[in-house]
């Protein structure tokens, strides 16, 4: 979108759904005059639509304006630790096909792009929409990303180095392809379409089988100097602690990642001590949530030691940026009030202010697919966000 003031303008149709003329150039400030020549601009493109369901204040009723989300497609791709999931969304991230898979182990480069490429290959077949309706395919990669480049750098849960993504992907489709890290991709999710919508400085915090926070800061998504922001999981927090992925010992990953939840589960039922998950030989997580609700105590336990170390290590992130409100999403956070209790009673308990003792911290609401709800809006941001660099 070159033009600022017709970025302004949709972003406006956008975030208020349904939207006047005169109402569009009352928040933009913007002359009626200007609004009407861009809207007229958006409308011929098709991006924006009208629709007459505003409410009459007597005379006639005013012609709303809304996105056509039919105007486009957006391909979302979040790889996980162990999980590929894939969507396809319109204009307004309503997700229409989706499709995930368990990644296979043993994954190189070249087999790695394979299974990329046949995964979007699979959405975009199963919707039955014109490839030139999409307009571009969005990749939340967790590990180390270089956005500018699209290369993975390090992806720890694979051991791939330098995985070129967007220059694969790009020749294999002719499409836009914009490669980001899983937790920045899941927070600007957050930031447009969940829990994040009101909030200009958040964090949200990707809890799976690896860690990773993407970090808003000011209504922007903040990177960092080598696009390292956010690896809460490899900060170290017990110098005697178990080795990480990274190759360093005691990162938060190895105390809280979802596969170390398994493990510690395994150590205590070694232990001798008692629970119905005695007998279970290929324990998950979501099993151990289960016996959770049933009140099974070594369960509870373990849940528990984990909500109370994500406390500490969003406590020291509270007191690094100060934001108003922290999302959690991923498989671990699914375990609902077992580690959200123990979490937040642990925040009340350390943070430095009163302020930041009341910080809010709640859960994703973007379900499953919420990181490649964020990797589609990579996408969309190119078309609707207002860049002022
Ligand atoms: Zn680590």
């Amino acid at each position: 979108m070159k033009s600022l003031n017709k970025s302004l303008i949709l972003n406006v149709i956008r975030q208020e759904k349904q939207i006047s003329r005169a109402e569009i150039a009352k928040k933009t400030r913007l002359t009626p005059p200007t609004v009407t020549n861009i809207v007229n601009e958006l409308l011929e493109v098709g991006l924006v639509k009208e629709s007459t369901m505003g409410v009459s204040k007597g005379g006639r009723k005013p012609i709303l304006l809304t996105i056509d989300e039919k105007h486009s497609y957006i391909v979302g791709v979040d790889v996980g630790g162990h999980k590929l999931r894939a969507i396809l969304t319109d204009l307004n991230g309503n997700n229409l096909v989706h499709y995930s898979q368990e990644l296979p182990k043993n994954l190189t480069n070249d087999f790695f792009l394979r299974v990329l490429t046949d995964a979007i290959d699979k959405v975009l077949a199963d919707s039955h929409i014109p490839i030139d309706k999409v307009i571009g395919i969005g990749v939340g990669m967790h590990g180390i990303v270089d956005s500018e480049k699209g290369i993975s750098i390090f992806a720890p849960n694979f051991q791939l180095e330098q995985i070129p993504i967007k220059k694969h992907i790009e020749r294999n489709f002719s499409l836009p392809v914009i490669v980001e890290n899983d937790a920045r991709a899941f927070a600007l999710g957050e930031k447009w379409f969940g829990q994040g919508l009101e909030h200009s400085t958040i964090m949200c915090v990707n809890v799976g089988v690896g860690i990773g926070a993407g970090i808003i800061l000011d209504g922007k998504l903040y990177r960092g100097h080598n696009s390292l922001a956010g690896e809460i999981g490899h900060t170290m927090i017990d110098i005697n602690g178990k080795l990480c992925t990274c190759g360093n010992e005691g990162c938060l990953q190895t105390v809280v990642g979802g596969d170390r939840l398994i493990e510690r589960t395994i150590e205590k039922l070694k232990k001798g001590q008692n629970s119905i998950l005695q007998n279970n030989k290929n324990l998950t997580g979501y099993d151990i949530h289960q016996a959770a609700i049933q009140n099974d105590p070594l369960a509870v336990e373990v849940l528990r030691e984990t909500g109370t170390y994500l406390g500490i290590a969003l406590t020291n992130f509270i007191h690094l940026f100060n934001p108003s409100r922290i999302i959690i999403g991923g498989g671990v956070a699914n375990s609902g009030d077992f580690i959200m209790k123990p979490l937040i009673h642990c925040v009340k308990e350390r943070a430095l202010t009163i302020e930041a003792k009341s910080t809010e911290i709640v859960r994703s609401n973007l379900g499953e697919y919420g990181t490649a709800i964020g990797a589609v809006t990579l996408i969309l941001e190119t078309i609707f966000a207002v860049k002022d660099d």
